[in-house]
């Protein structure tokens, strides 16, 4: 087992370094305060949609969808992803002027990997693109939603169209103006058994019948100009066509969304905990208490040291992951990436919270991203399936290989 990052990845990662420290981390503080500000709620700076397409004239576009899928893919493999992934989350908005943000880098995996070529025409091209942006809504407010099985959100065929009735929250980036689309998952087949009674299907966002019930503030922010959103649906009606891979094939593709999504989330985890460290190192060395640098006291080179030793384990557990994907595929890969859904967000906040003590007053306030890694790791240990759940999971495979 080698981790030794292809002369191919090495290229594009220094690019795409470059292309941070000329564009991206001088903005940085940029983009905060005009984002912050109610005055442009739901807006993106102007320069944002510049810097997007110069990442698509250098080739830095899309790098997140694997070779599998080509020729829509770069063609990279898992492991190489990973290492850009790392580069790439440094900033914490920087993944979307590379058209590698969630939700919509799992909408296109979907839309690549079970859409017709009508839907793909429709809503993929625009999507890899970078010309539009979609949402997924499965999360329900009425019930338990890290079980995907217990959504209700009804879908009723009437002719040559579907009707969907039903209630969604949480569903990230529908409030932004650019959304086009929704893939929806709902309830079809009641009368099949539990996991084929649901299915996934494209509701363009302007749809009538779909109601903005308000946006939904994550530890008091409103994560403009993304933002989640709580909507109804009623009487929404959509073509038959609309329907992803077919009646009951909701729970699969919310699954199959789930499987590379959770690991390229790992890497961004391992990302920033590394901003974080390197920033934490800079400010020790420079802040003087009591009559000598931080960086001489031991109790912080103590939290350095845990920080740099938890980064390395979650970075080696991911790359680990990608070549067991790249080898064996996704299925071979779940025991490692269940290990990383509970490893990566856990690690990334607590090097946050070390950070932020080492910089006191400044480490809770806007002058650096600390605050947002805290926060992004701690909501994502429930957002991207809490973390009881994967252990579960994990606990259960590890049994199943072990116990004979
Ligand atoms: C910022 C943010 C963005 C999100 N974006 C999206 C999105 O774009 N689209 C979307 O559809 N959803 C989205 N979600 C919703 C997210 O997927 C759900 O919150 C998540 O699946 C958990 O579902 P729930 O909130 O209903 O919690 P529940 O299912 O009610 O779980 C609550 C708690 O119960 C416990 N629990 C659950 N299962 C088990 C178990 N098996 N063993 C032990 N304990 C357990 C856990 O402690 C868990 O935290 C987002 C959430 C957040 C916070």
């Amino acid at each position: 087992m080698g981790f030794q990052a292809s002369e191919r990845v090495q290229e594009i990662n220094a690019k795409l370094q470059a292309f941070m420290d000329e564009h991206i981390y001088p903005r940085e503080h940029e983009w905060d305060e005009f984002t912050q500000d109610p005055v442009n709620l739901w807006q993106t700076p102007d320069w944002f949609f510049e810097l997007r397409e110069k990442a698509k004239s250098q080739g830095l576009w899309n790098l997140f969808l694997p070779h599998e899928y080509e020729p829509w893919s770069p063609g990279l493999s898992n492991i190489e992803i990973a290492t850009i992934f790392e580069t790439m989350s440094k900033v914490s908005w920087a993944q979307s002027v590379f058209n590698c943000n969630a939700p919509d880098r799992g909408n296109m995996e979907v839309l690549a990997k079970y859409g017709t070529p009508e839907q793909q025409e429709q809503w993929l091209h625009p999507l890899l693109d970078g010309k539009i942006r979609s949402a997924y809504a499965m999360t329900e407010p009425q019930v338990a939603s890290s079980d995907a099985t217990n959504m209700e959100l009804e879908i009723t065929r009437d002719g040559e169209e579907y009707v969907l009735n039903g209630r969604k929250w949480w569903t990230t980036g529908a409030v932004n103006p650019h959304c086009k689309i929704v893939l929806v998952m709902g309830k079809s087949n009641p009368e099949n058994d539990r996991h084929r009674q649901h299915s996934t299907i494209l509701v363009p966002r302007d749809t009538p019948g779909i109601t903005l019930v308000r946006t939904l503030r994550v530890f008091d922010n409103l994560h403009s100009p993304g933002g989640e959103a709580e909507l109804l649906f009623e009487n929404v009606r959509v073509p038959v066509s609309n329907m992803i891979k077919g009646e009951g094939c909701g729970f699969e593709i919310a699954q199959g969304r789930l499987g590379p999504g959770r690991f390229q989330y790992a890497m961004m985890f391992v990302g920033m905990a590394q901003r974080c460290l390197e920033l934490m190192c800079a400010r020790a060395e420079e802040r003087v208490a009591f009559g000598e640098k931080l960086s001489k006291k031991t109790s912080v080179q103590h939290e350095i040291a845990r920080c740099r030793c938890e980064i390395e384990q979650c970075r080696l557990l991911t790359l680990h992951a990608a070549e067991i994907m790249d080898r064996e595929g996704v299925k071979a890969a779940m025991a490692h990436i269940s290990m990383l859904k509970i490893v990566a967000p856990s690690m990334a906040q607590s090097v946050a919270d070390r950070a932020m003590q080492v910089f006191g007053g400044m480490g809770v306030c806007q002058d650096t991203l600390i605050p947002s890694v805290f926060t992004t790791a701690r909501f994502c240990r429930i957002a991207d399936g809490p973390d009881e759940v994967h252990m579960s999971q994990l606990g259960k495979l590890t049994i199943r290989d072990l116990a004979s």
